[in-house]
């Protein structure tokens, strides 16, 4: 785990002997699992400590001062294989985890690695965010709320917002040139009860010099007819 070490320490971070172990666990489980099922194209071990743990890491440059002392809640939406949820549970052990994912076969995959890494405080959910962030258990619940590769950002905050409590924070990783994704979003976010933050850069020569954190504050409830039912965000994104 040589790669993600020296990565981690660039962001700031410390990973201990134990926590090195974990991600090596984790990718081990990753690359067996994924002869079975198709949980992710990258599986090269140095490929993999970089652009799934690292980068997932790489959201700790928006949440620093969340994370010092107190717990704090966390639902990674659309989680897949477990990114960059669970390689932020690794980091923080403290925090309370929900890993939502609509495919059940991932689910599973999720239940074996959270046993195997032995990480308490996990609850894996399986269902749509549309419908999810609908259950009180869920809605308005959350300190942080994570999301990558899931969708654009219009129909990605309606999908993440609802989960936010008020005063907490959506956090998407994005690629490339992102000022008109974030200008066409930028209805959807007010509509949802955001107010956008801050655009950060992760400047981290491994990932390339294009990744981007988009910040948004909750501020607002969301109003209760959203999310919309399952498929329309997606379809009829709440665009400007
Ligand atoms: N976040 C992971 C996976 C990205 S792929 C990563 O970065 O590697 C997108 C994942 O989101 C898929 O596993 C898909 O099943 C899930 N997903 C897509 N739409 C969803 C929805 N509306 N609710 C819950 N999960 C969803």
């Amino acid at each position: 785990m040589e790669k993600l070490k020296s990565g981690t320490q660039k962001l700031g971070l410390y990973l201990s002997p134990g926590q090195l172990e974990q991600f090596h666990i984790y990718y081990k489980e990753l690359v067996d699992w994924n002869r079975k099922m198709n949980l992710t194209r990258i599986t090269g071990y140095e490929e993999v400590q970089v652009r799934h743990f690292l980068d997932s890491l790489t959201v700790t440059l928006a949440v620093k001062s969340l994370a010092e002392g107190e717990s704090f809640s966390v639902i990674d939406v659309g989680t897949g294989a477990g990114l960059p949820g669970i390689p932020l549970k690794i980091l923080w052990p403290d925090i309370g985890l929900v890993l939502l994912e609509a495919t059940a076969k991932k689910a599973k995959f999720l239940h074996h690695l959270v046993a195997k890494l032995g990480l308490g405080n996990v609850e894996i959910v399986v269902g749509r965010a549309e419908e999810v962030a609908h259950n009180a258990r869920y809605r308005e619940r959350f300190d942080l709320v994570l999301s990558r590769a899931v969708a654009s950002l219009p129909t990605l905050v309606e999908l993440t917002l609802p989960f936010c409590a008020i005063g907490g924070s959506f956090v998407a990783q994005k690629k490339g040139d992102i000022e008109q994704e974030v200008n066409k979003a930028s209805r959807a976010i007010t509509v949802l009860g955001g107010s956008l933050r801050e655009i950060k850069a992760v400047d981290l020569e491994e990932l390339g010099g294009e990744r981007r954190l988009i910040v948004i504050n909750k501020v607002g409830p969301a109003p209760p007819e959203y999310p919309r039912r399952p498929g329309v965000p997606a379809k009829r994104p709440i665009i400007s």
